[in-house]
């Protein structure tokens, strides 16, 4: 699917060859092939993002797990920086293939808690609705890499028809969170038809959607997808971001415009060895997220999905990482550290945990 085009989920099932369809670019986007989602390891090569002899064991990489990195995220990354932060969370690496002996295909355990096609139901009073499985670039670390891709994903027609009528008849759940995949590649008008079903079922009191859009590909936010979240109930939108860098200008406008849309932003991001295990980094990239109006809502620590090992950071220097921040940033700034439970317990916290202060009246 080019870069900035309208979403098909046609295009997206791989019915169209890659940039056959008709697309106009933004006046200020780049021109050419730099316009252009880099997609395969020969365009990785021609980009200068993999050398030309790792070209062959990228392209092995390429037929197990999908590839995208969008025009805005190229301009970010500095080819001459072996370890470039932003490079390092999309530049397959042939250290992919290897499969260490904890890591699971399914780690937070999705497939046993749906109860439809598209529907995931872990918490009494919540629920997450899938409505496609691609994304607009793909983060080599993704929990869902077994699942996600652009040749796939998309619910038809009757099976999002199921999935709404799902959360029609369980009123247990009062939010329904959009997530995927990535909901806003999806057109304005369908993610305005979703959002709309959902919003108008009495039970439903708030809306979330959890998104990289913003920051992997800012055009995408056109006044029009903004215009779709507008739905007359609260609508929290998390923003996918592990690094200051990401908040490009135009990150800086998309955001801006969904905010002005109503939706209340919120940041998650994943403890990340070699992008944001530092206290410098995670202070400037709480800093950035704050500027641009987005709460730091969770710091994940990495779920173990299959080829990710790299990115691990031990959860007692996450911990350590955090606590260190303390006091250094605004309360504002904090996030809550969290592990999902393998085999699908859900989220916990990590901590870290603090002394206790005995309070006057205590005891
Ligand atoms: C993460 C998740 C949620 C949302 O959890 P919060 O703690 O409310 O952010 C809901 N359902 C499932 C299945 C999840 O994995
Ligand atoms: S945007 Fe989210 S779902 Fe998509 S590849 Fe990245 S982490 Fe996975």
């Amino acid at each position: 699917m080019p870069d900035g085009a309208p979403y098909r989920p046609e295009a997206a099932c791989g019915a169209t060859p890659p940039g056959s369809a008709p697309h106009t670019p933004p006046a200020e986007a780049p021109r050419g092939a730099a316009a252009r989602t880099l997609r395969d390891a020969a365009s990785l090569v021609r980009a200068g993002l993999v050398p030309p002899q790792a070209e062959a064991a990228i392209a092995r990489v390429a037929e197990r797990y999908a590839i995208a990195i969008t025009p805005a995220v190229r301009a970010l990354i500095d080819p001459a920086d072996p370890a470039d932060p932003i490079a390092r969370q999309y530049v397959p690496d042939p250290a992919e293939l290897v499969t260490a002996p904890w890591e699971l295909p399914d780690p937070t355990a999705d497939a046993p808690h749906s109860p439809v096609k598209g529907v995931v139901h872990r918490y009494p009073d919540r629920a997450l609705l899938k409505p496609l499985l691609a994304c607009p670039v793909y983060c080599r670390f993704c929990f869902r890499r077994e699942a996600v891709g652009p040749g796939g994903g998309v619910l038809t027609e009757a099976e999002l028809a199921a999935a709404l009528e799902w959360f029609a008849r369980t009123p247990a759940v009062r939010e329904a969170i959009l997530t995927g995949g990535d909901p806003l590649l999806l057109s304005p008008r369908r993610l305005g038809h979703v959002l709309g079903r959902l919003a108008a079922l009495p039970h439903i009191e708030i809306l979330r959607i959890h998104s990289r859009v913003p920051v992997a590909d800012p055009a995408r936010v056109t006044p029009a997808l903004a215009q779709a979240l507008a739905i007359g109930k609260p609508l929290f939108l998390c923003v996918h971001a592990n690094h200051a860098r990401e908040f490009s200008a135009a990150a800086a406008e998309a955001l801006q415009r969904l905010a002005s849309a109503g939706a209340v932003l919120l940041g998650q991001s994943v403890l990340l060895r070699g992008v944001n295990d530092s206290v410098e980094a995670l202070e400037a990239l709480f800093r950035a997220m704050l500027r641009h109006r987005v709460k730091p809502y969770y710091l994940h620590q990495l779920d173990p999905a299959p080829g990710t090992a790299r990115f691990a950071v031990p959860a007692a220097e996450g911990r350590a990482l955090l606590a260190a921040l303390r006091g250094r940033v605004s309360g504002l700034a904090w996030p809550t550290y969290v592990q999902e439970t393998p085999g699908g317990g859900g989220k916990v916290p990590l901590g870290p945990a603090f002394p206790e202060v005995p309070l006057p009246g205590d005891g």
